[in-house]
Formats: structure tokens, C-alpha cells, sequence
């Protein structure tokens, strides 16, 4: 069944707007004491006093009850617009909600379409935050999600002259982003445990551990430790996202995981200093002696790079995916396997914003790279995809989003944003980028 037949066939005969993940898939950041049902809608605030007698209401909330309501009547919750707007492109569109359904058995839709909507569902899939530590600060990110972000702001203030950014990403430290201090108690993440240990860890199907760095985060050793000492008790897997720099403890990593399968992602998009400036805080050759340590462990399921594709990794993208080859050459198919996610915010950071010329070098590099590995034993379906989903993205797509279509704006705030950045972190942005200096000290004078 292709996915339009799944759609039609499965999710439309319930109703018009059905998608299982209002019922068995969450992303819950316990810091902000928010939770969501995947990444598109908006989060929204766990209530406090449910949460004291019934842990799962982190994921069970009202408003994903109202939800479920509305698409067990085939209305749409206003939050899901993003798939909204994909299927009223057309009859045929194939929006998010199938591809978040149809991880599920058939059963299990079933099951959830014909539930009392009052009753509280068990996850089945779930992201989780426990707090926003971080030792980096990289530029596509903002405090909601780093202290290290944060700290700039407090010291430098905000950043200003950005006027594309509508949603003030740099501006403030995001306070409402982490209620909870350091070795506070936080009841949100004692409700998190109390759920795992009376019945999550039966049902989940898969956990994945996201941040600020998950791995400075004590509750990460806590559920490691859990996984440790009950083994067998839960077939959960378990993902921890991290960015594997130089601070990462991976000697206490491999021996708190040994027995536990694990699948590490990591980020990474380009190599040497223009790696290093897009991530501050990055050392680029302590992220490849971790990635080589981690390999040669044979310890992991599975080590995953999402590369997040935007306007300064592209110049040594190629270099990157050539240095994933060779590994995958020396330590197999899936070590590591890469995915390319093309940056939408800040959009003054996307790759759109570069001039015709330079886009179309980056997108004949690519071409280049691919024509040389394109047909290796190694490389993967899904890779390949992504890399030739990138070339055409760079040759058709023409403005980042279509919030963000006005490039004079856009331009003014890469300008501006790299500006400051380079203050206050110490770094300069002509010599790391010579092939971009002269287009953006042009910007300057637009
Ligand atoms: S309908 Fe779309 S936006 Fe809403 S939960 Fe499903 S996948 Fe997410």
C-alpha cells in the first residue's frame, strides 16, 4: 500500500483529519514543563495539579483530549496546520499525519480511533527534553535550547537590528524554557519517572533523548542506569541525541550503556574551522575522535549524523559526507548512517540566501560528489535521496519559507546576526568564509 492508498484507505475511513500520533507519539520538553504531539503544533503547558495523581497526563493533557475529540469527529485541531495546508494543496497531498500513523499496527489506529477520548493513552513513540544544558552555542540555535545561549545573552544582551526574526529567537534568555534550576526538584521530570517506572517502560516502543546535550544531564545517567539494571524488563529503544564534543564523557558513556542497545545521533555539517564557527563550542577533531571511539567500540545499534543544511556548511559539506564514506567503508553500512535536514529558522540562515552563483557552485560540488559515490555498495537509499533532494532544493526552491520571502530582509539579518556573533565569540567571518567575503561585506552597504 503506497501512502496516498494508506491515507484513503486507513486514516480517511476513520475520518476526514485522523492521525495517531494525537494518541501515541509526544515530544515533551520537562524543563518548560511542555508537551506536544509531534514537532509541528505548537507546544503546550502540562497542568500541574493533574500531574501530581496521574503522571500521564505529561502526554495526556486536555487539550490533547479535546484533539482527539475533534478528529474522532473528522475536525481539524487548529494546532496540526501544517498538515492541513499540505492537504488542501490537493486531493492527493500526503501530509505528515500519514507518515506518523503508519508506524503503528492497524490495531493499534483502530483501537485509538474507537477510544472514549477522556480515557489516557500509553505512548507508544516519545522525544523527551529534560533541561537545556549545554556547552555549545551554535549559531542555528537560540536559548530556548542551549545555557550557553543563554549566557551570551545575559553578558552581551540581545542581538539587535534582526528584523526577519518575528519570533525573537535572540533577543531574550527564554526563561520560560528552564522553571527549574539546576538540582531543583522539577515535577514534571518526577512525573516523566513515575510514568517510565509504573508503565511507559512496557509500552514505549522507542525513546529518544534530546536537550540542550542530554549528556550533561544527570536524569540521562538516571534512565541509563535504569536500562542497566533492569534489563530485559523493557524492549523500549533507546536513542540519546548529543553533540559528542570534547566535554562528553564517553568512557562513562560506553560503560553505562554495556548490554543496553543504543543509537546515538549527532550533528555535524561540515568539517575543520568552518564546522567549528557554525557550532561555537565545537573542536572538530575531538568530534571525529569521538565518532572514531564510538565506532571502533562496536558497542551502539546504530550512530546517526543529522547534518543540518545551511547557508555556511555547504562549501565543505561534500568533505564531510567523503569522510562518512570512508568510515562507513571501515566500519560498515550503518556507521554511521547520515540524514540531511534542510535548516527553515532562522531563515536568514538558510542556504537560500546565497546568491545564484555560489548556490549553483555548492549544487555542482554536490553533483560532483555524487556521480563519485553515488553508486557505492555503502552508501544507502535514504542518503542518496537526501543528497539529490538537497541538489534539487538548491537549483528550484527560491525563497526559505513562505513566512520569509522578503531576501532583502533576509540578507540585512545574516549580515547583522554574523556580525555580533563574531563579537561577542570571538571569531571572524571573512577569514573562515574568503569564498563569501566579498558578498557579504556587500551586504553591509545594500
Ligand atoms: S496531524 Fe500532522 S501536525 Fe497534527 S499531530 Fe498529526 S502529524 Fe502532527
Amino acid at each position: 500500500m503506497n501512502d496516498l492508498e494508506f491515507r484513503q484507505q486507513i486514516l480517511d475511513t476513520k475520518s476526514a483529519s485522523f492521525c495517531a500520533a494525537k494518541w501515541y507519539n509526544a515530544t515533551i520538553w520537562l524543563g518548560s514543563g511542555q508537551s506536544t504531539s509531534c514537532h509541528h503544533p505548537p507546544a503546550h503547558a502540562i497542568d500541574l495539579e493533574s500531574i501530581k495523581t496521574r503522571p500521564s497526563a505529561i502526554h495526556n493533557t486536555v487539550q490533547k483530549k479535546m484533539d482527539r475529540l475533534a478528529m474522532q469527529n473528522g475536525n481539524r485541531p487548529r494546532g496540526c496546520e501544517y498538515c492541513w495546508k499540505i492537504e488542501d494543496m490537493g486531493r492527493d497531498a500526503v501530509s505528515d499525519r500519514v507518515y506518523k500513523s503508519k508506524i503503528y499496527p492497524i490495531e493499534a489506529l483502530d483501537a485509538a480511533f474507537q477510544l472514549d477520548h477522556r480515557e489516557d493513552v500509553n505512548l507508544r513513540t516519545l522525544e523527551i527534553a529534560f533541561d537545556r544544558t549545554c556547552q555549545f552555542a551554535c549559531s542555528y540555535c537560540n536559548p530556548a535550547f542551549s545555557s550557553t545561549w543563554v549566557k551570551d545573552i545575559k553578558q552581551n544582551g540581545p542581538y539587535t537590528n534582526l528584523i526577519s526574526d518575528g519570533r525573537n529567537h535572540f533577543t531574550h534568555t527564554h526563561d520560560s524554557s528552564q522553571l527549574y534550576r539546576y538540582g531543583e526538584t522539577n515535577p514534571y521530570v518526577d512525573a516523566f519517572f513515575a510514568w517510565w517506572e509504573s508503565d511507559l517502560h512496557r509500552t514505549l516502543q522507542e525513546l529518544r533523548i534530546t536537550g540542550g546535550e542530554p549528556l550533561m544531564s544527570a536524569e540521562t545517567w538516571k534512565l541509563l542506569e535504569w536500562f542497566k539494571t533492569n534489563q530485559g524488563k523493557s524492549s523500549t529503544r533507546l536513542a540519546i541525541n548529543s553533540n559528542l564534543g570534547a566535554e562528553v564523557d564517553l568512557d562513562r558513556l560506553l560503560s553505562a550503556s554495556a548490554g543496553v542497545e543504543l543509537d546515538l545521533y549527532t550533528s555535524m555539517e561540515s568539517v575543520g574551522q568552518q564546522a567549528e564557527y557554525i557550532r561555537d563550542g565545537l573542536n572538530y577533531s575531538a568530534w571525529v575522535m569521538n565518532m572514531i571511539r564510538l565506532m571502533e567500540s562496536k558497542q551502539l545499534r546504530g550512530l546517526h549524523v543529522m547534518c543540518t543544511i545551511n547557508a555556511l556548511c555547504l562549501d565543505t559539506l561534500p568533505d564531510l559526507l567523503t569522510v562518512f564514506m570512508r568510515w562507513k567503508h571501515e566500519y560498515g553500512r550503518d556507521f554511521p548512517n547520515f540524514t540531511l535536514n534542510i535548516l527553515r529558522f532562522p531563515s536568514f540562515q538558510s542556504a537560500l540566501v546565497l546568491p545564484d552563483e555560489i548556490r549553483t557552485h555548492h549544487r555542482h560540488q554536490l553533483e560532483s560528489w555524487l556521480d563519485k559515490w553515488g553508486q557505492a555498495p555503502m552508501i544507502q537509499e535514504h542518503e542518496r535521496r537526501h543528497v539529490e533532494r538537497l541538489i534539487d532544493y538548491l537549483d528550484v526552491v527560491k525563497t526559505p519559507h513562505s513566512e520569509a520571502f522578503d531576501m532583502p530582509r533576509l540578507h540585512n539579518d545574516f549580515h547583522e546576526f554574523y556580525r555580533q556573533y563574531d563579537q561577542r565569540r570571538n571569531k571572524q567571518f571573512d577569514r573562515t568564509f574568503p569564498y563569501l567575503k566579498k558578498w557579504y561585506n556587500d551586504l553591509q552597504i545594500q
